[in-house]
């Protein structure tokens, strides 16, 4: 048996002028064949579990392709097609297989689609027919469409923010695969849309809380004929139709069940959606002040509004401003994406003086640039893997980078937007988070793998950017109305979806 793998990944913020292209994708990693198995065998992601499980089932893996981007804006229509064409042709030469295993991030939007995800999904069924099971694993950031529910024989979320369950998802989409294609397990899915969109900062596994309660129940019902449980809470900066909280249920040909679980799951999603609401942020002045009061460091100062995970640009400067206003007496590193100023460092070199005016040209709605002088301490390409537990062992390119150093006051610059969630992006360039007062992430909850251990306390920022907490102020104007907490009445009924198993089926791929 043989079944074709392939990644195509990035999350969108509708709210983020700056569109996504071609070179994003590349930035990060586009690989083809063998190429993405030498990529990501080993690493925290979903294409390794999907590895480790065929692989345990004899069943051989057709690498396709691999890709993602960091989060952004719309990505263009130019870039989307050619991938998805190259997904399809790859899937067409792989013939003859007998499953495809698709890693999606499920909030992907285009130009011209609001779920590219979705249409990936129908472009795909379209290719291999009504019969050939397609499993997909997601993120938990999803936003999960009828389009992707139609397409997907199974839809697996990550259970865990900060995620760490790259790895163990794709595992869950695999051994799904397996059940089908050896068992003759008949996946038959309910999709249930919540009218509801809550702050990424609640977002948190390992703390007690209302996604804890919710995704624990999700693992619990996880047994007998249920094939898999899902919570996607999906990302709040999409402003597009069908935008929504969703639970998704798959058991083996059990339609009510899945109905009645999806459901289930639902309503305490529902009834938990004020409590997602209770999030504590602090003004970028006053945490410095906080920061500086702990006996000792590393206190993690989450940027949220500028979070590059969460689709900003990452140059948002408000923080950057505060810490040179407040010019502490202990190492602070903070970290800004500005490629002119990169490249402008590199050019001075190492030990010189210089002024530049950092950031605020991508994000020059929110945040201006800020006046840096400083001396040049770090100039050149730079680049990390990934140490701690979510995408562990994976690559980031940060591009042509410097650090700038004020008073103590650290500056790093990149020139490409990354991950800023793990200590290893800051030791890349010289500079070792635990021995700084103040570490500055540009992150919702990610950078909570990364610091868990590390941090002796974090504290939330309450600063202007284009992914804020704050998300009643946010410009909305395609959402689907009532939407809590837009509409603080919003009622919900639940109304699920099935697709597949029984004698009556839904959906075109029974049809
Ligand atoms: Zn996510």
């Amino acid at each position: 048996m043989r079944v074709a793998i392939a990644e195509f990944k990035q999350e969108t913020n509708t709210f983020v002028p700056r569109p996504t292209t071609l070179d994003d994708f590349a930035a990060w990693h586009l690989w083809y064949g063998d190429d993405l198995i030498a990529g990501l065998q080993g690493t925290n992601s979903e294409i390794d579990g999907f590895l480790n499980v065929l692989g345990e089932a004899g069943i051989e893996p057709v690498p396709v392709l691999a890709t993602f981007a960091m989060s952004g804006g719309r990505v263009t229509d130019d870039a989307y097609e050619r991938l998805l064409d190259e997904l399809t042709t790859g899937i067409a030469a792989a013939q003859p297989v007998d499953g495809v295993l698709l890693a999606l991030h499920g909030a992907m939007v285009t130009e011209s689609h609001d779920s590219a995800d979705g249409r990936t999904l129908a472009a795909v069924r379209k290719l291999v027919g009504p019969e050939m099971p397609i499993v997909v694993s997601y993120d938990l950031h999803a936003n999960l469409t009828l389009e992707m529910a139609t397409n997907a024989d199974a839809l697996i979320g990550f259970k865990t923010s900060p995620h760490i369950d790259q790895r163990d998802t794709g595992e869950r989409a695999a051994r799904v695969m397996v059940k089908i294609l050896k068992d003759g397990a008949r996946p038959t899915m309910a999709f249930v849309k919540i009218p509801m969109v809550v702050p990424a900062s609640t977002h948190m596994h390992h703390l007690p809380g209302p996604f804890k309660r919710l995704q624990d129940a999700t693992r619990d019902l996880e047994t007998g004929s249920v094939l898999s449980a899902n919570a996607a809470t999906v990302q709040p900066w999409l402003d597009i139709d069908e935008m929504g909280f969703a639970t998704v249920v798959v058991t083996d040909n059990d339609r009510a069940l899945a109905s009645d679980l999806a459901c289930s799951l639902a309503n305490q999603a529902w009834a938990e959606r004020h409590a997602f609401m209770e999030i504590d942020l602090a003004k970028p002045a006053d945490a410095i002040r906080l920061a500086l009061a702990e006996p000792d460091g590393p206190v993690v100062l989450a940027d949220c509004a500028d979070g590059t995970g969460a689709g900003s640009p990452g140059d948002a400067t408000a923080v950057i401003a505060a810490l040179l206003e407040a010019n502490p007496n202990k190492p602070a590193y903070v970290f800004v994406r500005d490629e002119e100023s990169a490249a402008a460092s590199i050019a001075a070199g190492v030990g010189a003086e210089i002024s530049l005016d950092i950031g605020g040209k991508i994000d020059n709605v929110f945040n201006k640039p800020v006046r840096v002088n400083g001396t040049v301490m770090f100039a050149g390409p730079a680049s990390f893997r990934f140490g701690g537990e979510g995408y562990t062992g994976v690559e980031q390119d940060m591009g042509p980078s410097a650090v700038i150093r004020v008073g103590n006051v650290s500056i790093l610059i990149v020139s490409t937007s990354v991950m800023t969630v793990d200590p290893e992006l800051y030791r890349a360039v010289g500079l070792e988070p635990l021995e700084a007062q103040i570490v500055v992430v540009k992150s919702h909850i990610q950078f909570r793998a990364g610091y868990r251990d590390v941090a002796k306390k974090i504290i939330l920022l309450d600063s202007p950017g284009m992914s804020s907490d704050h998300i009643v102020g946010l410009p909305w104007e395609n959402v689907p109305r009532p939407l809590f907490p837009l509409d603080p009445e919003t009622e919900f009924v639940c109304q699920p979806v099935v697709f597949g198993g029984g004698a009556v089926a839904d959906g075109p791929r029974n049809g």
